[in-house]
């Protein structure tokens, strides 16, 4: 039959939006139904941030393997057994999203799988296999996702790749093409250029990693090219020909046609906004010409009582955006004041090096009216990189001239990503680079590279002249 059932707040999408959204609605008293087509975790912890963060480990390891002689770490024979780096891999999934199934439970948030659509601006029809059922809501929680964006003359099929794919290959490849060297594309190329891969980059624009500073992509790209891994800029990817033993890419390389023969070929051209088939456009919801969302501070959509938060609206696609999103969301539901604000949302690439960023790089903040300086300090100077052996990249501080305020911070080196995350606090509690240099930081410990980095905002250094 399909008599409607009614939920207080409905999210669609269990990826690190719907899941925390979903939770921090229950912990606010909301009774919370939470409805999934695949599996819980999303992207994030299925087929993204996890599972591509274990292969670079893997690969990580078994490049350390075999270049640690430097330091008298010496081996002969290092063997790869894949299937059992994917199968650990795939444990790690396994129990992130197991934890995340329990916490909703925990929560006594309701799990449905199926797909949602639109069939009002106060329902949804669910279908699962077999049935189709209504759901009626007082709100709902908009978490659908994005989708690799496919190139027409590269269908993903059997040796043409998405980043799905490549996470989940049974076979180290002897060549693999990635086409685009976004984020996604080159923690892929790191991946298997330290697994033993020949990698060729195919990048459209003029430098690979387009939303990090030129400076900090450089690095990157002559770790990975010491790693065998081989880079065409400015190159147009036409077509490909596919055997059961490889493909065949054309490639318009600076107005220059070649041809590149490899085992697989990966797409990373970026993602898609999964707002196109749940019938948004039947009950009003706007969205821009990129079929992204459009929400206010709130994450409120046109429609008064429907949301929407992480990859559908606009902003950086990132996980933890989403969730960021998500708990402003289910707040605002519950008639709390919250509001996003995006100022201090770190961007990280999981290279070798690793590239953070927070607030504002040197150029933007000069963009945006400041008067800042760009204090940098060089890891080759800390204790703790060089006895790490890892002692290549730098950190760079932008603080406001008047007052020292930081604006924002870039790191290019070894866990950036983790570094990162004290600036993220400064930013946020509006403070200066004083403080940081008046704050003690452990030695030796990279930590120290930031507070060496404030007093050389203050003209101060120890460390460096
Ligand atoms: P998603 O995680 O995409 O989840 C959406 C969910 O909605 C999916 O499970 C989908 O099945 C479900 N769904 C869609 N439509 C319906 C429907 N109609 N009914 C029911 N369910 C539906 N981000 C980082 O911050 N750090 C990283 O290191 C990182 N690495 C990444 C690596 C890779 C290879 C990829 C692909 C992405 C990576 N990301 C990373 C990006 C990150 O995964 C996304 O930003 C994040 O998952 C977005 O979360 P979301 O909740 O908006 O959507």
């Amino acid at each position: 039959g399909d008599f409607a059932q009614e939920v207080d707040t409905l999210v669609i999408g269990a990826g690190p939006g719907g899941y925390v959204a979903a939770i921090r609605a229950a912990q606010l008293g909301q009774k919370v139904t939470l409805v999934e087509k695949g599996n819980v975790g999303g992207v994030c912890l299925n087929v993204g941030c996890i599972p591509s963060k274990a292969l670079i480990q893997a690969g990580h390891r078994a490049h350390l393997a075999k270049s640690s002689a430097d330091m008298g770490i010496e081996t002969s024979d290092v063997k790869i057994n894949f299937e059992k780096v994917q199968t650990w891999k795939d444990s790690i999934v396994q129990k992130l999203t197991g934890g995340v199934s329990a916490l909703l439970k925990g929560n006594k948030v309701e799990v449905i799988q199926g797909e949602a659509y639109f069939s009002g601006e106060d329902s949804v029809k669910i279908m699962d296999e077999k049935n189709s059922s209504t759901y009626k809501f007082k709100h709902c929680i908009i978490a659908t996702g994005s989708t690799p964006i496919e190139i027409p003359t590269f269908k993903y099929k059997g040796r043409v790749i998405d980043s799905t794919g490549a996470l989940a290959l049974k076979e180290i490849p002897k060549k693999m093409i990635v086409i685009g060297g976004g984020y996604i594309g080159i923690e892929l190329t790191g991946v298997y250029a330290n697994l033993g891969t020949e990698v060729v980059v195919l990048e459209g624009s003029k430098q690979i990693l387009p939303g990090f500073e030129k400076q900090m992509a450089k690095l990157v790209e002559k770790k990975l090219k010491k790693n065998g891994v081989s880079f065409h800029t400015e190159a147009m990817a036409k077509g490909v020909e596919q055997t059961d033993e490889g493909v065949k890419v054309t490639v318009d390389v600076k107005g220059e046609t070649k041809e590149i023969e490899a085992d697989y070929v990966l797409v990373t051209v970026g993602r898609k906004p999964n707002t196109e088939e749940i019938g948004l456009e039947g009950i009003g919801v706007e969205m821009d010409e990129r079929g992204l969302v459009k929400v206010d501070k709130q994450c409120r959509t046109s429609v008064k009582n429907i949301f929407a938060i992480g990859d559908i609206v606009a902003g950086p696609a990132l996980a933890h955006k989403a969730s960021y999103e998500a708990k402003v969301a289910a707040e605002a539901i519950s008639g709390e004041p919250s509001e996003v604000d995006y100022l201090a949302i770190p961007a990280v690439c999981f290279s070798e090096p690793e590239i953070a960023t927070v607030g504002y790089t040197e150029k933007e903040a000069k963009e945006a009216g400041y008067d800042v300086k760009a204090a940098k300090f060089p890891f080759a100077a800390n204790g703790r990189a060089l006895s790490l052996n890892d002692a290549e990249g730098f950190m760079k501080l932008v603080t406001r001239k008047s007052d020292g305020l930081i604006v924002g911070a870039q790191i290019v080196g070894p866990s950036a990503s983790d570094m990162i995350a004290e600036l993220g606090l400064a930013i946020e509690a509006g403070m200066t680079a004083e403080d940081v240099a008046l704050t003690i930081h452990a030695h030796p410990s990279l930590g120290e590279i930031t507070m060496e980095a404030a007093e050389v905002a203050m003209g101060t250094p120890i460390h460096t002249m």
